[in-house]
């Protein structure tokens, strides 16, 4: 498949998030046509990039589907400029769209527990120009990171218990936390809103099924 096959079917594949409703806002659509997914997924499957499906990236770790990655940009109403906590790289795809919407004066940090996908991330995202706004943090990413913190938006792409404190504490004020909560197989996507005076604000938006988070404030194994 050439690169405008690629295109053609990435081009398919957001307007049906459309249609469907799952993109809504003029700055996750461009990021979304944008990112070359089949960058960030093993080459025997690049030809499977543009369907809307997770799909295995090796260590029993997957890259979101599509309308997952893009929901999440939605709800998490990001725009230019914004620092971002993202936590489970994995290939790198979800912090390139993140890295696409928040543009050269924003920044991304996102942390991954395995070294050997954040190295896969680094790859994918230095071939596809990402890697100067994208900072990799290998660590656990349940309790955050402190350096950089406060941040306006945090993504959790791996499924917790609950929300883990320390992210809380990261978040800034107005600031919006994107996190699927639940057991092991049952989540739903949560969205936490720190107001002004501190305060939480939960919301729900759909069941989800995520890999498992784990570290501290996550699972055991
Ligand atoms: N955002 C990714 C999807 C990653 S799947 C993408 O776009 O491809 C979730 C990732 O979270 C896995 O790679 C998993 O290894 C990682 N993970 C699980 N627990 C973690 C933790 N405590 N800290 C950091 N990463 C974690």
């Amino acid at each position: 498949m050439t690169e405008s096959d690629f295109s053609i079917l990435r081009q398919a594949l957001v307007e049906s998030l459309v249609e469907e409703g799952v993109i809504r806002s003029k700055i996750v659509k461009e990021a979304m046509l944008k990112v070359p997914r089949e960058e960030f997924v093993p080459i025997h499957l690049r030809h499977y990039a543009y369907e809307d499906t997770p799909l295995p990236i090796g260590y029993g770790q997957t890259i979101s589907a599509p309308h997952m990655v893009a929901l999440m940009c939605e709800e998490a109403q990001l725009a230019p400029g914004m620092r971002v906590l993202e936590i489970g790289t994995g290939s790198g795809y979800h912090a390139a769209v993140i890295a696409e919407i928040v543009g050269p004066k924003g920044a991304v940090y996102s942390i991954e527990r395995l070294a050997e996908l954040s190295s896969f991330a680094r790859r994918n995202l230095a071939r596809t120009g990402y890697l100067d706004r994208v900072t990799l943090i290998i660590g656990d990413g349940s309790m955050g990171y402190p350096p950089a913190a406060p941040y306006d938006r945090i993504i959790v792409t791996a499924a917790a218990p609950e929300v883990p404190p320390p992210l809380i504490d990261q978040l800034a004020r107005n600031g919006i936390m994107v996190i699927p909560v639940g057991d092991r197989f049952n989540q739903i996507l949560y969205v936490v809103r720190k107001k002004s005076d501190g305060s939480l604000e939960y919301r729900t938006v759909t069941p989800c099924l995520f890999v498992p988070l784990i570290g501290r404030h996550g699972w055991d194994s």
